[in-house]
């Protein structure tokens, strides 16, 4: 039966053990499916299309904790920012820019992840390791009053090579011990969410010190 609230709390239980938060990924499910999710006791939810969140976002309680976790468009920026909880996917310096712009009119402050790409395969989306090592520059040399960078987010490849996948978790990880200790250093303890695996390879993720993974058909089932 669809979704698995079995599978979700030896997830959540699972989880507990490495103080990981679950981001059920809900794109695709209807709202329905959703709603028994979050009538279990679940508040985080994971969207990846603007225009889906939007109508789903419209029918479900307000409680809920939505987390944009698509690639997201600069012009689509200003729809989500009322309500969304956390912004995964942050590719760009002037996607940020967009962000603290549009938080600003409404006088929020608007918690994101940088995405890095970690993975082998070719993708247009996240930076990369080099351009991340340089992130002090972006978060200390750009001033945005209205967005929190909270962490960072990454896929590794889709591969069965468990120590591929290992190694581009591995490596998200150290830069975010890197970028986390220039934080500290500023007495900024907010960043502190490294977003990282899925049904897929969530074990391996935690083991190599995810602690928020973002778990779609493990809960809901395979998407058509
Ligand atoms: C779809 C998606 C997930 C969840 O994938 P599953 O394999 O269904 O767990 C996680 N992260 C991102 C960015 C996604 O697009």
């Amino acid at each position: 039966m669809n979704p698995d609230v079995a599978k979700l709390d030896s997830l959540l239980s699972e989880l507990q053990n490495f103080d990981a938060t679950l981001v059920a990924v809900s794109k695709t499910r209807p709202d329905t499916d959703i709603k028994t999710v979050y009538e279990h006791g679940h508040l985080d939810f994971g969207e990846n299309y603007v225009q889906e969140l939007l109508n789903k976002q419209e029918l479900l309680p307000g409680e809920i904790r939505w987390h944009f976790i698509g690639h997201l468009q600069s012009n689509k920026v200003r729809l989500l920012i009322p309500f969304i909880h956390l912004v995964h996917g942050i590719d760009s310096v002037s996607l940020l820019n967009e962000v603290n712009k549009q938080a600003a009119k409404i006088s929020r402050i608007q918690d994101v992840l940088l995405q890095v790409h970690i993975a082998s395969e070719e993708s247009k989306f996240g930076f990369s390791l080099n351009e991340a090592a340089d992130f002090d520059e972006i978060i200390f040399k750009n001033q945005l009053p209205n967005v929190r960078i909270r962490g960072l987010m990454g896929m590794a490849s889709f591969s069965d090579d468990k120590k591929l996948v290992a190694t581009e978790f591995k490596s998200l990880k150290r830069v975010f011990d890197s970028v986390s200790a220039q934080f500290s250093s500023l007495k900024k303890p907010d960043f502190n969410i490294l977003s990282m695996g899925m049904s897929g390879d969530y074990k391996i993720a935690l083991d190599e010190g995810s602690n928020m993974v973002r778990i779609g058909s493990a809960i809901f089932g395979d998407r058509k």
